[in-house]
């Protein structure tokens, strides 16, 4: 197995009562989920999706097939549910994540994205968002009609136009890559992002070696310069690079250079 270290944080921020946001992080699966829908009801359909992924947790011969089970398994139960809850009428949540998965023999990162939660990949001090936001101002920005910085005050800012929890059922973005020496992922929910700029992230990510204290920071930080929205992070690194059996026989494990 890859050697992962990572860390998770989340909070409800500065303003609201609860937290609709979930995470799972564990092992093998890592996943953001910010629920969408009032009287806690998003954080229902969050749940579901961490339950779902969650059980895929510790499995060393993972394929994509069986994360895009767990979507829609967990799709299916956000209907359900709602179907037999009147106040859960509508919620939803978005998932955006990672997981180590088998390709041919050798372990690969699938990630996966619905909705506008974000996975970043930070490398040589920079930041470059992996995942492509399914929302509103998202599309305005592709069409060339707003720029990143009015999106992030858009009157539609929280407007997702990929969710779970819709019949018919979401299409996951979804891809493979190979993992790499000094791999460091963020997963985060948009109450990070609402609140700090890619540089501010960048300077949290490039003083935190450890990576429970870099989504603490991150969290704390979020909440700190405004909290207006739920805040959730997970930094994943690659610890070790040790896999020896197919890519490359004469490849010994190495350490990842400390200092991020
Ligand atoms: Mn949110």
């Amino acid at each position: 197995m890859l050697e992962l270290d990572y860390g998770s944080a989340t909070s409800a921020g500065a303003v609201r009562d609860l937290n609709e946001d979930a995470a799972v992080a564990l092992a093998n699966i890592f996943a953001v989920a910010d629920g969408l829908g009032g009287h806690a009801a998003g954080e229902i359909a969050s749940g579901f999706a961490v339950t779902h992924l969650g059980k895929l947790a510790g499995r060393d011969d993972l394929h994509s097939d069986e994360i895009q089970a767990a979507i829609a398994e967990t799709n299916a139960a956000i209907l359900a549910s709602s179907a037999r809850h009147g106040e859960q009428v509508g919620m939803g949540t978005t998932v955006a994540g990672l997981a180590v998965i088998r390709v041919g023999g050798t372990e690969h990162w699938l990630a996966f994205n619905i909705g506008d939660s974000r996975i970043y990949r930070y490398a040589d001090q920079q930041l470059i968002q992996l995942s492509v936001d399914h929302s509103e101002v998202a599309e305005l920005m592709a069409l060339g009609r707003i720029t990143p910085a009015q999106a992030r005050s858009h009157p539609m800012r929280n407007v997702v136009t990929r969710s779970l929890g819709t019949d018919p059922a979401p299409t996951p973005d979804l891809w493979v890559f190979p993992p790499s020496s000094g791999d460091r992922f963020l997963l985060c929910s948009d109450g990070l992002t609402l609140e700090l700029e890619d540089a501010e992230i960048c300077a949290i990510l490039a003083a935190q070696p450890r990576p429970q204290e870099a989504a603490d920071r991150l969290v704390e930080r979020a909440v700190g310069a405004g909290g207006r929205d739920n805040v959730t992070a997970i930094v994943i690194d690659l610890a070790v690079w040790g896999q020896t059996d197919v890519v490359d026989a004469r490849t010994a494990p190495r350490v990842r250079p400390s200092g991020g």
